[in-house]
């Protein structure tokens, strides 16, 4: 059985790389290859964000924590390590359901808090280093025997295969003509300094993260809706580095090295879900917001067992 992948960002590479662990033949087609995807520009912290509905993103970010864990532990994958986070709240809400999935989730002390804040969590979770993940997943498709090639379609009905898988992230604006698909746009800076622990707003409107690397800390962020805008914007610089400079007082501006910019693949609620287009099987994985890397073993299993169950494997 040929599989075609359609995107070759977080979601696709990731969906093909199962694929062929579950002994199908892969190719993936893409219009861009890393580094020129928005899932090079992921910060990027495994963390439930700006993802729908929350009962299935619960479950496919605790399957791809734990597979990240693996990776690491079991196929040494250094550029993911483990590392704590503080999560810090204007007011105290209901914990969120991914609490109780992971090794190390603790409510803040109030000496803990920093000011303005008044609730906050601590967990300890994966941050994967883009710059070299997507370098490391393509190496290991190629490895387990998959080709890609780089195509640009203007239409689902000209993508060849019998099954095709479609990770195409903002794409399927036109692609699917899916006006529900709309991007939300993230300016990142990158600073060569190390907080020691990241620190976190994760609310749109206040969004601040201070993610740590090995080599670089990412600074952000946006989360500017409807805006295409690729080009880096001086005045989100700005607003980055003052809000970043809230939870993070030590921050030397001295030490950034860097500034990026993406748009998220926003939707209502991540689309994973099969459509027969003339005769076609098309399988969609995108509209992932902000947590494709979060999701993405766990939607690409989700989507070989939903093959499996079709073929009666
Ligand atoms: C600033 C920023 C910070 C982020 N931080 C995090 C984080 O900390 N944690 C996290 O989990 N996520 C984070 N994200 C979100 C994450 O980057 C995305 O959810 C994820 O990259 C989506 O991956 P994808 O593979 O679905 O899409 P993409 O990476 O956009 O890949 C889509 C692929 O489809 C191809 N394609 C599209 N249209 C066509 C076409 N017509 N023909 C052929 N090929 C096509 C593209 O070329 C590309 O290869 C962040 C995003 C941004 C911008």
């Amino acid at each position: 059985m040929d599989i075609t992948v359609l995107g070759a960002g977080v979601s696709g590479i990731t969906t093909a790389i199962r694929l062929l662990e579950s002994g199908f033949k892969v190719t993936i087609l893409s219009r861009d290859m890393s580094p020129n995807t928005v899932s090079d520009v992921a910060a990027a912290w495994w963390y439930p964000f700006l993802a729908e509905p929350v009962e299935k993103t619960n479950k496919w970010s605790s399957e791809t924590f734990y597979e990240l864990i693996r990776l690491k532990n079991e196929e040494n994958v250094d550029c993911i390590t483990l590392r704590l986070g503080r999560e810090y709240l204007k007011e105290k809400c209901e914990l969120p359901g991914w609490s109780s999935e992971i090794p190390h989730f603790r409510i803040l002390e109030d000496s803990e808090i920093i000011n303005g804040y008044n609730f906050g969590w601590e967990i300890e979770a994966p941050v994967i280093e883009m710059n070299h993940y997507m370098p490391w997943l393509l190496a290991k498709f190629e490895k387990l025997g998959g080709f890609y090639e780089l195509r640009e379609f203007s239409s689902l009905q000209e993508v060849p295969g019998e099954i095709i898988v479609n990770c195409c992230g903002l794409g399927g604006r036109d692609l699917c003509n899916d006006r529900e698909l709309r991007p939300v746009r993230g300016q990142v800076v990158y600073i060569k300094q190390d907080p020691g622990f990241g620190r976190f707003d994760q609310k749109p409107e206040t969004l601040t993260y201070t993610i740590p690397r090995r080599d670089v800390t990412v600074l952000g962020g946006t989360a500017q809706k409807d805006d295409w805008e690729e080009n880096i914007r001086p005045e989100d610089t700005e607003t980055i580095l003052s809000k970043c400079e809230e939870l993070w007082p030590e921050l030397n501006r001295d030490n950034i090295v860097g500034i990026a910019v993406g748009l998220r693949p926003s939707r209502y609620e991540v689309r994973l879900e099969e459509e027969m287009i003339n005769g076609k099987r098309i399988i969609h994985n995108y509209g992932h917001g902000g947590a494709g890397v979060t999701l993405s073993w766990g939607c690409a299993d989700e989507i070989v067992e939903m093959i499996k169950i079709s073929m009666q494997i």
